[in-house]
Parts: structure tokens; sequence; C-alpha cells
């Protein structure tokens, strides 16, 4: 009964995912990745937006060990004799460079990219160090605590934003550095294994919290793009519609001023459309858009162009860095290209087949209104194109 209860809520959970698909997003999502590993591109996307999310925490652990190192070395004065105390703060004193220079590396702008090895650097470091005064502090009082490494391993998988791999890898050479010592000093062995008993079991919490976390920031990764990806993208065509098309345009139009590149909109809108859904039915129109947006994505292919469905069976295609023949010419291509597909359509007074006409419209940086006044232009070419017959480019 259960199982199969869980099996509903699974299998309705995955549905929506189908309707959103194809989205490296939505693939990731339908495909599980309880093993914490996108598949190629995602992966190092992933990583990279992690290393700027997990930045500030890093920044803020490593103030927050400073403070409780130079608590504990005040508390070392206070109650540790000499010479074991000249010792220990021999061991806290290096640990404490060691600390600084990772703070002198924040401030002066180390790249983000080198935030996961230091902060490992760091946590290697303050566990070598405590590993070290743990057998000198028992030479003069033998119950000295060794607890300070489970808190150090226990900041390992919690406190520096490291994914589990690498927070595990970590704490796990702590606990060999600290057996290692151990060993040297001579510790009993009964002793050893209990504490290392309890290490091992605060890496497991650690561990198994760690993993959760990745796994939720992988999950809050993959929703939040392919929401921002949703919001951006018309869901029949798979085009970029108007809201991130405004906001790209604006984008764009910066980079042309300081560019001095011109920019040039291309307004197409189907001809006779609302005959044809009449004639063959919406659903059939459906297709026609899709087709439609294929088309046009095809024609805005390098890195700064866009095609856009503005709505209904409006499109623009938005193309940066062109001059106003060579647009006229890409129009042109597009037109045909719609021509040569030959969609047949019976009700159509300008063609046998399904056709479009473009309105053409040329801005250079520096020209008032930037978006308004291109719009408008290319608006009123598109007019003029459906008013002289339609099927035909009107720049
Ligand atoms: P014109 O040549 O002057 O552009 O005529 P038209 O019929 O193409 O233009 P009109 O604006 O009168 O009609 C547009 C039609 O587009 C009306 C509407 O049924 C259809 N339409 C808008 N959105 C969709 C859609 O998402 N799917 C389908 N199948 N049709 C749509
Ligand atoms: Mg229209
Ligand atoms: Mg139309």
């Amino acid at each position: 009964m259960l199982e199969h209860e869980i099996e509903v809520v699974v299998s309705s959970d995955q549905t929506w995912l189908e309707d959103v698909q194809p989205s490296p997003y939505a693939d990731q999502l339908a495909k599980g990745f309880r093993r914490l590993r996108f598949s190629r591109p995602l992966e190092s996307e992933y990583r990279r937006h992690r290393q700027g999310e997990s930045s500030m925490l890093k920044r803020v652990a490593l103030v927050f060990t400073l403070l409780i190192w130079l608590a504990f070395i005040a508390i070392d004065m206070l109650l540790i004799p000499p010479p074991y105390l000249g010792w220990i703060l021999a061991v806290r004193l290096a640990v404490l460079g060691v600390l600084l220079g990772l703070v002198g590396l924040l401030l002066w702008g180390v790249r983000l990219s080198c935030y996961q090895p230091l902060s490992i650097l760091g946590a290697l470091a303050l566990g070598l160090g405590i590993a070290a005064i743990v057998p000198i502090g028992r030479l003069y009082d033998p119950n000295y605590p060794y607890e300070g490494l489970l808190l150090a391993s226990i900041a390992i998988y919690f406190l520096l934003g490291l994914r589990l791999i690498e927070a595990a890898l970590c704490a796990l050479a702590l606990m060999l550095i600290y057996a290692g010592v151990e060993v040297l000093s001579g510790l009993p062995l009964v002793e050893l294994t209990s504490n290392l008993l309890f290490l091992l079991c605060s890496n497991l919490i650690g561990g198994v919290g760690c993993y959760l976390l990745e796994y939720k920031s992988r999950e809050d990764f993959l929703l939040r793009n392919l929401m921002r990806l949703l919001a951006d993208h018309d869901s029949l065509t798979g085009l970029n519609n108007r809201r991130s098309f405004n906001r790209q345009f604006e984008r764009l139009w910066r980079q042309a001023l300081r560019e001095s590149k011109s920019l040039a909109l291309l307004l197409c809108d189907i001809d006779h459309f609302k005959a044809y859904n009449d004639r063959y039915g919406h659903q059939a129109g459906d297709v026609v858009l899709q087709r439609v947006g294929t088309l046009l994505q095809e024609a805005a292919r390098r890195p700064l162009d866009m095609a856009v469905r503005l709505g209904g069976e409006e499109f623009a295609v938005l193309l940066y860095d062109i001059g106003e023949m060579e647009a006229r010419h890409r129009a042109d291509a597009m037109r045909k290209a719609l021509e040569t597909l030959g969609i047949e359509h019976e009700k159509s007074t300008t063609a046998s087949v399904l056709t479009m006409s473009v309105g053409v419209a040329c801005i250079c940086p520096g020209e008032e209104g930037a978006f308004a006044v291109l719009y408008e232009h290319a608006d009123r070419a598109l007019y003029e194109a459906k008013a002289f017959g339609r099927n035909r480019v009107v720049a």
C-alpha cells in the first residue's frame, strides 16, 4: 500500500518535468543525481556556481576560526605552565600564521577559484596544529582534551562550503594525521582506538549532513536555472519570449554603444494565419509556429543574435553588428526559407503556400530613442510589407 502511494507521488512529481524537456536542467532532475554528480557540462557549471555561492561562507568561517584560535591562545596562556606553554604556543602561532596568511590573500583579492584549495589548506593546517598540541598537553595533564579535533572535522563538513567528496577527503586526512601523531607519541592503543572511533563517528555525522546539504544545493541549482529558462522562453517554440528579448536588447544596446556597432531588428508576421487556423485547425497552426520558430532560430545563430516569439504569429530577429543591406538580405533569406518549406495554405490569397512578411529596421548607436525607435521603424516597415501585398521584405 505504502509502496504504491510512494510510486504515485514520485511519478506525479516527474510528470511536470516531461512537459519542460528538453532542457539540460530538467533532464538532470528527471535522471536524478544521488551520487552528487551531474552530467558533463552541467557539472562544471554547478561547480562554478558553487564557488560563488560558498565564498561568503568560507570568509565567515575563516574569521570565526581565527577568533576561536585566539581565544584558545588566551586560555592556554592562563592555564598551561612553562615549558609546555612555550611549545604549545609555538604550534598555535604557526597555525595562526597560516590563518593570517589566508586572511591576507582574501584581502589581496585572490581569485574565487583559489578559495577551495586555500580553505582545504587552512583546515589541514588547523587539524595538524590541534593534533600536535594534544600530545604536548598530555605531558602535563594526562586528560588533556583531544576533542578539538571533533570540532575541526565537523567544521570541515559544515562551515567551509566544500563538496562532500572534498570535505570527506580533508576530514579523513585529518584523522590519519592525528592517528600518526598519537602513534608517534605512544598513546595506549585502547585510548587511541576510542578517540579514533569518536572521530570516525563525527565524520559519519558530518558526511550525512554534508550529503544532504549538497543534494539540496544541487537540486536548488537545477530548479533555479530551469525556472529562469521557463520564464525567459516561449513554451511552444522554445524561442526567447518578449520579456527576455527586452532585457537582452538593453544589454546589446549598451554593448553596441561601447563597440560602435549597429543593430538590426527584423519583425516577422505570418500571412493569413487566422485563415490557416480556420482551414487546418489550431493544432496544425501550432506545428507551423514551431517550424517557423526553428527557421528563425537558425537565422539567429551567431552568439549575440536573438530570435524571439513576440506573441501569436509575430516573431522578431535581433541581429548584432550588421548593416542595412545585409539585414535586408538575411530577412529575404528567411522569407524565402519559409516559402520553400512549401506548407500548403489553400486559403491564402497571397500564395498557395504559407508565407510571411518582414519589416526591417537598422539603428546605429548614438541615435536617440534606441529600442522604441528601432521597433517603430520595423513595425512601420512590416505594415508596409502587408499593405504592398505580403510575402515580402520592406526595410
Ligand atoms: P495578416 O496576413 O494580416 O497577418 O493576417 P493574419 O490572419 O495572420 O493576422 P491576424 O492578426 O488577423 O491573426 C493572427 C492569428 O494568429 C489569430 C490567431 O488565431 C492566431 N494565433 C495566435 N496565437 C496562436 C497560437 O499560439 N497558436 C495558433 N495555432 N494560432 C495562433
Ligand atoms: Mg499579426
Ligand atoms: Mg499575420
